[in-house]
């Protein structure tokens, strides 16, 4: 855990590099490896028996030092008592809902994760015969009834993705835990800067690392931050599969995480800008940014988070597909691409997938994106573009 003379500013710059100036780069050089040599017998034994821990050299595998260097800086800024990496953010929540399902067991999930979380469950999981439930992510102290013998794990997600009610953490986490259930929050939206759901009671947080973390969209990862009770059966159910980070993928991590409270900061003031200014649009409904109190959860968010990403939902008056097509189409400084939190503003519509709790909201909804452009820019951009939707 970060101390608390310790500002997060120190920590983001000093944390995940060697300490000392030895007449050596400041960052780590880019590490490439599979076999690691030993010169005896007895220290390639020491090392393989150990080589689930953090920090053992064995095998390109299971970690390199700018592995474990970047494990280190990720579990002190979530509170968490290990780190273990994966290849993309999917692959951290699969990977982690993997070590907990067992055939015959009940998977309680917030019904609106992200749509991967949901193709897993669909495609993977309920083939090795794990009953998945979906639930109202309003739930709160609920959940207790939800609860039974057979559950294996609940996951969450704060806020949803595309429609971004934000759950109370504390309340759902409570319950599972007083059942022995652990609990695994996806953080991909604020990462572990604006949000901490392990000191919310949250068993184990996954994220993104391809989105802020990184920072740049030039690279794909996944983070798994755990409780020490859970910390170990995670990383060998991530080694027994096979899971790997690449070295270049570690390097761009490491340095994304130098500048992330700047371009968080940055990017938390410009989304809140743009959406207070998207709200006073006669074209728009409502916007659904957690910071904003037309938000479902938007008091969970204000005492549970720290600051907000530009990732938001706005919802425009009806309208047909094709006017928001059209819409969409005009915008010049918006990108249409999947994946978010790089410098770059993008735009997607988006048809929230339900099935606990149907989205009956009346009107087009539509995912912005704000990156590191100036917002005058982007306002005129969408200013010039609304019209398409009311003619
Ligand atoms: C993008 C995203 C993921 C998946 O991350 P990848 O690194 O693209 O695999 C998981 N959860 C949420 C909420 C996301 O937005």
């Amino acid at each position: 855990m970060i101390s608390k003379s310790k500002p997060v500013s120190d920590h983001l710059v000093q944390s995940g590099r060697p300490a000392g100036n030895d007449g050596r780069h400041v960052n780590l050089p880019i590490e490439l490896g599979s076999t690691i040599v030993f010169d005896t017998l007895a220290a390639f034994e020491a090392a393989r028996d150990a080589r689930y821990e953090t920090g053992t050299m064995y095998y390109g595998r299971y970690g390199n030092e700018a592995t474990f260097q970047l494990e280190h800086a990720l579990a002190e800024l979530d509170s968490a008592a290990g780190v273990t990496l994966t290849s993309s953010g999917v692959a951290a929540i699969s990977l982690t809902l993997m070590t907990f399902a067992r055939p015959g067991s009940h998977l309680l999930v917030i019904d609106n994760a992200y749509a991967n979380t949901r193709a897993f469950c669909e495609k993977v999981l309920k083939a090795m015969d794990v009953e998945v439930e979906y639930f109202d992510p309003m739930i709160g102290s609920g959940l207790a009834d939800l609860l039974r013998d057979t559950t294996c794990a609940v996951m969450l997600e704060a806020p949803g993705s595309g429609t971004f009610e934000v759950p109370d953490i504390p309340t759902i986490a409570a319950a599972a835990r007083a059942a022995n259930v652990p609990s695994i929050l996806d953080n991909t939206w604020t990462t572990p800067l604006f949000c901490k759901p392990l000191e919310l009671g949250v068993d184990v947080s996954v994220a993104s690392g391809s989105k802020f973390l990184s920072g740049h969209s030039d690279c794909m990862m996944g983070v798994i931050a755990s409780t020490a009770e859970h910390h170990k059966a995670i990383r060998q159910t991530v080694m027994a599969v096979g899971d790997k980070t690449g070295g270049q993928e570690v390097f761009l991590m490491l340095r994304g995480l130098r500048t992330l409270k700047i371009r968080m900061e940055a990017i938390d003031a410009a989304g809140r800008e743009m959406a207070a200014w998207m709200a006073e649009q006669p074209q728009v409904k409502r916007v659904l940014h957690p910071a904003f109190d037309s938000c479902p959860g938007h008091q969970h968010w204000a005492r549970d988070f720290s600051g907000s990403a530009g990732l938001f939902g706005v919802v425009f008056h009806p309208c047909s597909d094709d006017q928001i097509r059209a819409f969409v189409d005009a915008l010049h400084h918006f990108g249409i691409g999947v994946s978010w939190g790089g410098f770059e503003s993008l735009v997607l519509p988006v048809k929230p997938l339900r099935v606990a709790t149907p989205w009956t909201e009346e009107g087009q909804l539509v995912r912005f994106n704000i990156g590191l452009e100036d917002t005058e820019s982007l306002k005129a951009d969408i200013a010039a573009a609304l019209p398409l939707l009311t003619s």
